[in-house]
């Protein structure tokens, strides 16, 4: 089981969203905030699943050659319409 306050295994939870929001940050005891849906954590956990779903697009969209080829088409793009 991941662990879901990691960066990337959770999503906001929408229930309490901008009361978290409105929340002072600067104090070390924050009060606890009241949600049904997220239990005052602010974080709904990901299935294992949705985060290699997650990973895997994030990587294939950041893979370097492929990443320079649409670099590549893209100046050719600009230099033949400019
Ligand atoms: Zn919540």
């Amino acid at each position: 089981m991941p662990d879901h306050t990691l960066h990337g295994n959770n999503e906001r939870c929408p229930a309490c969203e901008l009361r978290q929001e409105a929340v002072d940050r600067s104090m070390i005891l924050r009060p606890k905030i009241k949600c049904q849906v997220c239990d005052g954590t602010g974080l709904l956990p990901l299935s294992t699943a949705e985060i290699v779903r997650r990973t895997c697009e994030e990587a294939r969209r950041i893979y370097w050659p492929q990443f320079e080829a649409r670099i590549a088409v893209l100046t050719t793009e600009n230099q033949t319409n400019g």
